[in-house]
């Protein structure tokens, strides 16, 4: 007969001196897909009980020799997790709850219905299949607190041993973590500091600021950049994001702080070597360009063509690596900070004029126009270093007229942000209908010696450090530059120049 197969490979023990009892309840568990063990005595049935594995036991009380009650018991001491259900006359119902009281799980009166037995069975089989659910999950509950706790622990161990600081707070600039490197590199002796506030235990208020405008929402940037030296010359590197929550809200800040002393050491004895070489070779090429124009005189009238060219030619060579190694003398000279700013109150609008008047030779050349266009409104005298704003200017006008083709236009206007009722800074848009820059360049170009190279641009001579030396030292005046450009169309250098006094 077909098995109605519910016993989850389950095993019955039927208990009971009644041999129709026995068999007929065989026959209903089989039907449902248990497999059944039958003893007529109690004593058989503990025998089967320690040889076998069986989940449920269906057992009389009233046997003779060895009665259910102690038939019980003994499986009770043997395997309390076996489910014993009894079977009773009327007559003994008493029993039967006490038999209960005594651990038994349930009970069902004789003589029963074969769908009285199935729905028993499959309660106890229900009962056995929670109790391993239960199991189950209190298992993998206690796996997940010891893989919890575990990896709880390794993830302390890697941030205490990380090189670099770590640092978090809370919203209101609390530490909640600060790592033995943060307090090693800041120069905070090594204690516990959870729960202070930062002000008491981070010296440099700048650092400080940062992390009270990330917590806030209030840093320009993500991730906030902060760089700054301690006490014991290390020169050091915060960078710094909120701690954002489910819904967005910022929960606090994270600081990862790092030692740069070695790279700045390096970057200084590059820009010093670089310094120290170009200096070296600024006189003697100036002397071979001298020279070089002295032949080219001479030669005029003599010299074939072809030698003329070849002398006008490593003329030309000299002049471009005179005009480099300024650059790299330049560059140099900002970054080491050692561009000594002198400071005065400029006419930007005159100045900006003598400019464009002494680029327009070099514009005119390539017959393009070059117009300086001023507000209308008076603007106010700025206070700057005159020299770096030609340096500036001059490096941006010149880029505008070499990149733009001849007969292009190129056009320097001054802007006194219209904008804004109280404005902090003054803008100058140097604007061509040049070649323009692909958008994946645009991010490169105030690296040194960066240049485009293309169809276009192949032939200009540069050295790639303009941009550069334009970036650093309107870093120094406090100023910005912003580019926009679209290939084939033009390029727009903005420059944003602070109106309050630049010290
Ligand atoms: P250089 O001009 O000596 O190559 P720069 O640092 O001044 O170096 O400029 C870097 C690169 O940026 C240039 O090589 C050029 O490709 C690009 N560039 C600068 N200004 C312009 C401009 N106005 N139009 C198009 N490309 C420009």
């Amino acid at each position: 007969m077909k098995s109605e197969n519910m016993s989850n490979g389950l095993t019955i023990l039927v208990v009971d001196d009644e041999e129709s009892i026995r068999e007929g309840s065989e026959r209903i568990l089989a039907r449902m897909g248990y497999h059944v063990y039958k003893a007529s005595q109690g004593s058989e049935g503990l025998e089967i009980l320690n040889d076998h594995p069986v989940s449920i036991v269906l057992l009389d009380l009233k046997m003779p020799g060895m009665d259910g009650m102690e038939v019980l018991g003994h499986i009770q001491k043997l395997n309390p997790e076996i489910l014993v259900i009894i079977i009773t006359g009327y007559a003994t119902l008493e029993t039967a709850i006490e038999a209960m009281k005594q651990g038994a799980y349930d009970f069902i009166p004789k003589p029963f219905e074969p769908d009285q037995l199935r729905i028993v069975i499959n309660r106890a089989r229900e009962r056995i299949r929670l109790a391993g659910e239960t199991e189950r999950l209190a298992q993998e509950r206690q796996r997940n607190l010891a893989d919890l706790s575990t990896e709880k622990s390794r993830i302390r161990t890697i941030v205490e041993s990380l090189p670099n600081g770590v640092l978090v707070t809370n919203v209101q600039g609390q530490v909640a973590l600060m790592n033995p490197a943060f307090q090693w590199l800041t120069g905070i002796e090594a204690r516990d500091v959870t729960g202070e506030s930062i002000e008491t235990c981070i010296q440099d208020r700048g650092l400080c600021q940062m992390i009270q405008d990330i917590s806030t929402g209030n840093a320009l940037s993500l991730p906030a950049t902060y760089e700054f030296t301690t006490v014991g010359e290390k020169y050091l590197l915060a960078s710094g994001r909120p701690v954002l929550g489910d819904d967005g809200e910022c929960l606090g800040a994270v600081v990862n702080l790092v030692d740069i002393t070695a790279m700045k050491v390096l970057d200084r004895l590059k820009s010093e070597f670089v310094a120290k070489v170009s200096h070296e070779l600024r006189s003697p090429l100036s002397t071979i360009h001298e020279q070089l124009a002295l032949v080219l005189k001479d030669m005029v009238e003599k010299e074939s063509s072809r030698d003329q060219y070849l002398i006008s030619r490593a003329k030309e060579k000299t002049l471009g690596l005179i005009s480099l190694i300024g650059d790299l003398l330049d560059l140099s000279r900002i970054e080491a900070g050692n561009v000594c700013l002198e400071c005065k109150p400029v006419k930007l609008d005159e100045l900006l004029k003598s400019i464009v008047d002494f680029m327009t030779t070099r514009a005119s050349a390539k017959n393009q126009r070059l117009d300086l266009v001023l507000p209308d409104a008076l603007f106010p005298t700025i206070s700057a270093d005159p020299r770096a704003l030609e340096s500036i200017f001059g490096n941006l006008i010149t880029n505008a007229i070499n990149y733009t083709p001849d007969g292009g236009a190129i056009e320097v206007r001054l802007y006194l942000s219209p904008d804004d009722v109280q404005p902090t800074h003054i803008r100058i848009d140097i604007r061509d209908n040049g070649f323009g820059i692909e958008a994946r360049d645009l991010d490169n170009i105030f690296k040194r010696f960066y240049r485009v190279k293309n169809e276009k641009t192949r032939f200009i001579t540069g050295t790639g450090l303009g941009l550069p030396i334009v970036k650093g030292l309107l870093d120094e005046l406090k100023g910005d530059i912003q580019v926009q450009s679209e290939p084939a169309r033009g390029s727009t250098f903005s420059v944003f120049l602070p109106l309050a006094v630049s010290e």
